[in-house]
Parts: C-alpha cells; sequence; structure tokens
C-alpha cells in the first residue's frame, strides 16, 4: 500500500503493518502495559496507544530516511521505502561502490533512532514521567534506543552487519569476501537469536519468546536471500543480458485466452509469460493479473486485455552485461525487462522466472552431465 512520498522517495506500508500498529495501540492502552504508573482514564490510554503507534510509525519511517537521504547524497538511486511488520527497509538500486559509503549509510540509521531517543526521553522529563504523556514519551525513548541497539548487532543484513562488511572490506579489499564472512556470522548471530527466543519462550514468556524466535528466523531468511542475491550476481558476471531471456516454449500467442496463459504458468511453474503477434513479442501477463479473474471470465478474455505491454516494460540491450539487467529487474514494478538489439526491434522478455532458469542451467552444465531439473511435467 503506497501512503506517500517523502523527499521524492515513495513511502508504502505493508498490510502486517496493521498488526504491528494494533499491538502498539493495544499495549500501551492496557492498564498493566508500559503506561501502567500514570493514573488515566481507559478513554485517555486508547488516544496515548493510537498516538503512541503513529509515533512509532514515525520513529522507523525517520530511521529508514536517514538511510535513504545519505544513500541519495552519495549518488546512489532510492526505489523507496517498505514498512513492514519486522520494521522497515530502504531498497536501493545498486549497493555503494565504496566500503566508507557503506558505513555511512548503515550507521546513520541506528544514530538517528538513538538521537530519536535523546528527544522522546526529553520531552518525557519535560512534561514529567509520571504523567500519562510523560509516560508515553518514556516508552517511545525505550523503544527508539531499543530499535538502535538491535540494528547495531553485527548480523548481516542488519545495519550493524553492513557496518561489518564495510569494515571487513576496506581492510580486506575483497568486497566479496567481506559478504561471505558477513553473511556467515550473520547467520551465527540469527541462529542464537531464535535459540534465545525459544529459551525465552519456555522458560518464561511465550508471547516475547516467540516474537525473538520470529525475528532470528526472519534474519536467517534475509540472509539466505541475500546469499542466494550474492550467488547470483556472481552467476551471471560475464554473461549477457539476452541469455538470460524467457525460452521460446513459454511464449502465448497473442489470441491465447487468459485461461491459456494461466495453463502455460501452471505447467511450467512461472508466474508470468510474454505474448507474440506472429514473431513479435508484444506484452507480458503477469499471474497477479489473472487472480482476480474467474474462471469464466478467464476463457473469455484474451491475454492481450490482461498483460503489460512491452512498450511499459523497462528495456535494456540483449549485449549489455547480465548483472546490468539484474540490477534493472530488481525493485521495476512490472517485474520485467524487454531486451532490444541494436536496432531497438524487441527480441526477448527477461523475468525472474527466467533468470532462475538460466542459472538452474548454467549450474547443471557447470556441474557435468548432470540432468537438468526441469519443471515441465
Ligand atoms: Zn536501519
Amino acid at each position: 500500500m503506497r501512503v506517500g512520498t517523502l523527499f521524492g522517495i515513495a513511502i508504502t506500508i505493508d498490510v502486517s503493518w496493521i498488526f504491528i500498529f494494533a499491538l502498539i495501540a493495544w499495549s500501551l492502552a492496557d492498564p498493566a502495559g508500559p503506561l501502567h504508573r500514570a493514573d488515566l482514564s481507559a478513554v485517555a490510554r486508547l488516544w496515548l496507544g493510537i498516538l503512541g503507534s503513529l509515533l512509532f510509525f514515525a520513529s522507523v519511517l525517520l530511521h529508514e530516511l536517514a538511510h535513504s537521504l545519505v544513500a541519495k547524497s552519495r549518488g546512489i538511486k532510492v526505489l523507496g521505502i517498505r514498512l513492514f511488520i519486522f520494521g522497515g527497509v530502504s531498497q536501493f538500486d545498486a549497493e555503494s561502490s565504496d566500503a566508507p559509503g557503506e558505513a555511512w549509510i548503515s550507521v546513520v540509521g541506528p544514530l538517528t533512532s538513538l538521537v530519536l531517543g535523546a528527544v522522546f526521553a526529553g520531552l518525557s522529563f519535560a512534561v514529567g514521567p509520571g504523567s500519562g504523556f510523560g509516560a508515553l514519551m518514556g516508552y517511545l525513548a525505550f523503544v527508539n534506543v531499543v530499535l538502535a541497539a538491535f540494528n547495531i548487532i553485527p548480523a548481516y543484513p542488519l545495519d550493524g552487519g553492513r557496518v561489518l562488511h564495510s569494515v571487513l572490506w576496506r581492510l580486506g579489499g575483497d568486497r566479496e569476501r567481506a559478504t561471505e564472512i558477513s553473511l556467515r556470522i550473520g547467520r551465527t548471530f540469527a541462529s542464537i537469536i531464535v535459540v534465545l527466543g525459544i529459551v525465552e519462550a519456555v522458560a518464561y514468556n511465550v508471547g516475547g519468546g516467540l516474537w525473538t524466535t520470529f525475528i532470528g528466523w526472519f534474519l536467517l531468511q534475509a540472509g539466505s536471500a541475500e546469499a542466494a542475491r550474492v550467488a547470483l550476481v556472481r552467476g551471471v558476471r560475464g554473461h549477457v543480458a539476452g541469455e538470460l531471456a524467457v525460452a521460446p516454449e513459454l511464449l502465448v500467442p497473442a489470441d491465447a485466452t487468459v485461461a491459456r496463459a494461466a495453463q502455460t504458468m501452471q505447467v511450467f511453474h512461472v508466474h508470468a509469460v510474454p505474448v507474440v503477434l506472429g514473431e513479435r513479442i508484444i506484452g507480458v501477463v503477469r499471474e497477479d493479473a489473472l487472480t482476480a479473474l474467474d474462471p469464466q471470465t478467464r476463457e473469455g478474455t484474451y491475454a492481450t486485455a490482461v498483460m503489460t505491454r512491452v512498450d511499459d516494460l523497462p528495456s535494456i540491450a540483449a549485449k549489455a552485461p547480465a548483472d546490468d539487467a539484474l540490477a534493472q529487474l530488481v525493485g521495476n514494478p512490472a517485474r520485467a525487462l524487454a531486451l532490444h538489439d541494436e536496432a531497438g526491434n524487441v527480441t526477448g522478455v527477461i523475468t525472474a522466472d527466467s533468470v532462475v532458469a538460466w542459472l538452474a542451467r548454467a549450474n547443471a552444465a557447470g556441474a557435468g552431465p548432470r540432468p537438468v531439473a526441469t519443471s515441465a511435467a
């Protein structure tokens, strides 16, 4: 859900944030919650709970904005900020090309949270920590300090892990080696957090322990996603964008119905298929464009009616380096790229699935005469 734009940066909120919002408002409104020392009516508690939720949201947003604005000032294009259940994430179209840049972009988030913590603590003392508003400010000061402390854990891809990465990179001069080490350290920390969470849940605090476990698990996932991304970037190095194109057997003709396009996607386990008119690629149909249609409509609708036209896709030269294509694919809302030859004719389409299929083929070829696992069943 897109909520707006700040400093030219698109802000989106995941629906899972509603859960966090409700959880914070509810826990603050609870008479036994963080505001328990203040003498308040139920209505006042509820209002303070909602205000607290909004200010927590603003705190996380400012943390992410700090990352994004520093990245922007260093010439990195910011694709947007996304807030989701475990906090926020700033999306850039490229990584910092130097270690100090990465360190600054990463450290400024926790620093912002610390400054916010100090501001809220100051407000709390100014109005008196015994009052409802003062207690809320005190709580937000605490939350921001926790946010800073958690993010500075050197568990890649947390901020602290990125700072560690930049230090290792600077010291060793080898960026990929630094990434490998950081990912390994990050996985260790994430595993420790999972174990601590389970112990906490079993020993004394089921809710808090499960939450800690979830966070550790999320970090493990984020770490493996990052490892996969690094492996992918390394895998495509030296190849050209054209090699990543969707295979010809996946193309559907322009007179195909939505039902037929859906069937092709199902058979080949892909989430998008290009549409061709004769020899010419004219667009891409994505799975999420079909899910809203009922079976009857699918039979009676042409795929061309729900496709993204090829002119509306970002385009890249078939001879361009494959890692450039990957960078363009990430964060592009159509999740597809058009390939063009020197004359400007569209020669193919790249999707996330076609990249995965290429990588599977490349791995199989590299590992000798092992049979290629195909999903065409
Ligand atoms: Zn951060």
